[in-house]
């Protein structure tokens, strides 16, 4: 592939599609961005932004960011932009996470940006859909061999036993996770499974957005400082410092997260249990992913870049952190 049949991206820092002047995920305001998703560390006060109609939705609760600001994007809708075709898909990490797909239809040439994503399938969610792409921007959150995560019915069983034994102890349960997209999942869960839970007040709050963009969730029942006997309580990470919680009789808690594969994850998270519920990619699917998106080129941006870049091209992909340092190792090649 030659420079001039690849969708530009500018040098320096942050993603930057340079014919198109438009960011992705950028930490820092600029005219024109491409917000994957409404998680705080994707979003910034930019003059203009792209993205899915549920993140608009979600952008205006949570940040306050106006109407006017905002370019709303059906999922698998096309629509050009110059001379670019834009495509926007569902990433499958919280509700409204966006993949970016950009062809230049001069050229032909394609560009896949994920964000954060992952590809098995949520209860709370939209599946990710991927689309085949010349380049490929993927995240590498957890790009380690180690981070495999078990199968999903597995950590589903994890979450019901953790519930069902505490309440049989006499304990209360407390299930941890952020307030945006893992709170709703671990809810869809729960109900799944019959086990009454109620919602922290901020966890609400992020629940009835998304049921408000129409996402089939239940009404939250919120936690006011009494527990109702027989139910757990679903709170974002934060509650563990507040004086709430040390009024809770006989807490019981486990972090859901997938860093709960590292060992002594419990600990470090000082909770009773770590149960490695994902809204990211492990190591295998994002293998898969790059081997169904099919790129000649590869950038890694976040988690393990320069690792995951290095696995990567054990496999024979043109793969590179987007942070760089790994172009020694490129260099080395040739000596
Ligand atoms: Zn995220």
């Amino acid at each position: 592939m030659t420079r001039e049949s690849e969708i530009r991206l500018s040098p320096g820092h942050g993603l930057h599609l340079t014919d198109m002047d438009m960011w992705l995920d950028s930490r820092r305001p600029k005219p024109w961005a491409f917000v994957s998703h409404a998680h705080s560390d994707h979003v910034a006060r930019h003059q203009k932004i792209l993205c899915s109609p549920i993140t608009a939705h979600l952008l205006q609760k949570r940040y306050r960011i106006s109407h006017e600001r905002i370019c709303i994007q059906d999922f698998h809708e096309r629509r050009m932009r110059g001379k670019f075709r834009v495509t926007l898909l569902p990433a499958g990490h919280i509700a409204g996470s966006t993949m970016l797909h950009v062809e230049d239809s001069d050229t032909g040439a394609s560009l896949l940006y994920t964000g954060d994503y992952k590809l098995r399938p949520s209860r709370s969610i939209e599946s990710a859909c991927l689309m085949p792409a010349d380049t490929l921007i993927m995240e590498s959150t957890f790009g380690l061999p180690r981070y495999v995560l078990p199968p999903s019915t597995d950590i589903e069983h994890q979450i019901g036993a953790f519930v069902k034994t505490s309440l049989a102890d006499g304990a209360t349960p407390v299930l941890f996770g952020y307030s945006l997209g893992k709170a709703q999942e671990i809810a869809a869960i729960l109900d799944a499974q019959n086990l009454p839970h109620c919602q922290t007040a901020g966890v609400a709050a992020m629940t009835d957005a998304c049921r408000q963009m129409g996402m089939n969730l239940p009404a939250p029942e919120i936690w006011r400082g009494e527990m109702p006997t027989g139910y757990a309580l679903i709170a974002a990470p934060q509650l563990a410092r507040q004086r709430d919680y040390a009024r809770i009789p006989h807490a019981r808690s486990a972090m859901l997260t997938g860093w709960a594969l590292n060992p002594g994850a419990r600990f470090r998270y000082r909770c009773d249990a770590a149960i490695p519920l994902s809204d990211h990619a492990d190591f295998p699917d994002l293998l898969r992913t790059a081997e169904w998106v099919k790129p000649r080129r590869i950038l890694t941006v976040h988690g393990s870049t320069r690792e995951f870049a290095a696995s990567l091209r054990s496999l024979n992909f043109n793969a590179w952190s987007h942070h760089g340092g790994d172009q020694l190792e490129l260099f080395s090649d040739f000596l």
